[in-house]
């Protein structure tokens, strides 16, 4: 919910991210040390198959499409010449299953962006706003707004390059896995399907049925109205003109991730300014699994602080160790600055010396405010202790979470997820987490 006096971050030397969303989460990234990371059981691989046909004669036109494209268009990569061409494709109306309000379905997915008609924002981003690669891309789940460089794919190694390439040449024949630098263009693509493979790891983790009972009456959208929202700008400075402009937020934020009340979606800003492509998807991530797990089910309370924050960095820190996004709430001012060195020595060592709050305590808060920096590492390395413990037991937990009783307490809700899930409390689930941090993290 929008408050009426705000405080502003100040930038410092590290990169600031403030996020907030219907429940106020403010943010900030840094620079840390590369660590090993957790393995986890995620989503398998798409499909090897490329979806898309392209004309003999001509094999850069695509012939059927699913998305809307600014640059494709430009580029003559498809034959449509406006959105609405796609409106069939890219508008879904959702069947009650009782009338409700004289009504039995709702269409979604229609043209907006941060509560505006799209042409007006669109019309901003491209023509008012000093963008210089600015390309807008709407498939049947996102809308990515973006203006970056391109960028060399060898500069830093990460594993899923290959893959990376092999499904941009989906879209792009040219590109093959021996293809080292991508152009905007491309690189607007490749952003719009680590979109999708995030998601792809969400509903894997959560086993997302959309026709499921949790889903009656709820936006197709993981359970919100509308579409998921992402803006890429290349410098803060453009970022806090929009945001300004359209939300009417502080010219001096870095990112923040929204609920929109009136139209129910989820936006995500962030800016990409000085940062290599690797800390870029980083960030990229932490939002979009922060923000799916609001969305999820529809977005009716905030989460337990602890475990949203925890799961943001999980998704973040499962891509690379060395580079992590700090969600604070709205309002917050850090004080104190943790994760530049190795997370697991310092927990082990806030363990050992007794200096974690214990969780029954950290339950009660939906603020992100009330988890404090250093506080970020536990939280990360909790939700880490429940991947651990079982991809589908923690899907079924995130269920449990999103599924408060009516007067039910947040903090009791908690205790029903962990008692059905873990057949345990929430003192004994801390208790056995400590021994798993000490068994398993090495010491500084
Ligand atoms: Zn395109």
């Amino acid at each position: 919910m929008k408050t009426s006096s705000r405080h502003f971050l100040i930038l410092l030397a590290a990169p600031i991210f403030w996020a907030a969303s219907a429940g106020d989460v403010d943010c900030q990234g840094l620079r840390g040390s590369l660590e090993p990371i957790d393995r986890y059981e995620f989503a398998p691989p798409p499909s090897p198959e490329l979806k898309y046909k392209h004309d003999p004669q001509n094999p850069k036109l695509i012939l059927n499409p699913d998305f809307y494209c600014t640059q494709c268009i430009k580029e003559k990569r498809v034959s449509y010449k406006s959105r609405d061409e796609l409106k069939s494709i890219l508008e879904t109306r959702v069947i009650y299953p009782h009338t409700i309000q004289g009504k039995n379905s709702r269409v979604h997915g229609r043209h907006r962006l941060v509560e505006h008609d799209a042409d007006v924002v669109l019309d901003y981003l491209f023509k008012k706003m000093k963008s210089r690669r600015p390309i807008y891309i709407e498939d049947k789940t996102f809308r990515l707004y973006i203006d970056l460089d391109g960028f060399s794919t060898k500069k830093h190694r990460y594993p899923r390059r290959k893959t990376e390439l092999k499904e941009l040449s989906d879209i792009f024949p040219r590109v093959s896995e021996k293809t080292v630098k991508l152009d905007s263009h491309q690189r607007a693509h490749l952003y719009l399907n680590r979109a999708h493979r995030v998601y792809r790891d969400f509903t894997h983790i959560v086993d997302f049925k959309p026709n499921a009972k949790y889903m009656a009456y709820r936006g197709p959208y993981l359970g919100v109205k509308e579409k998921f929202e992402i803006f890429v700008f290349p410098k803060q400075r453009l970022l806090g003109e929009f945001v300004n402009t359209f939300l009417g937020h502080p010219v001096t934020l870095e990112g923040e991730c929204w609920h929109t009340l009136k139209d129910d979606s989820m936006i995500s800003i962030m800016n990409a300014e000085n940062m290599h492509d690797v800390w870029l998807n980083n960030t990229f991530t932490h939002h979009l699994a922060f923000n799916f797990c609001d969305a999820f089910r529809g977005y009716g309370y905030n989460l337990p602080s602890w475990f949203s924050l925890g799961f943001g960095h999980l998704m973040e820190r499962r891509e690379r160790t060395d580079f992590n996004t700090f969600f604070y709430g709205e309002g917050r001012e850090p004080d104190e600055l943790w994760g530049r060195s190795r997370w697991k020595p310092e927990i082990r060592k806030m363990v050992l010396k007794d200096k974690v709050r214990p969780l029954v305590e950290l339950a009660q808060y939906t603020h992100k405010n009330e988890i404090t920096p250093p506080e970020h590492g536990p939280a990360w390395s909790l939700v880490s202790y429940q991947m651990q413990l079982g991809t589908e037991k923690f899907g079924q937990f995130i269920h449990i979470l999103k599924d408060k009783k009516q007067g039910e307490s947040i903090y009791n809700l908690q205790v029903r997820a962990f008692r059905t899930v873990y057949k345990t409390s929430i003192t004994q689930f801390f208790e056995d987490w400590k021994t798993w941090v000490l068994k398993t993290y090495p010491p500084l």
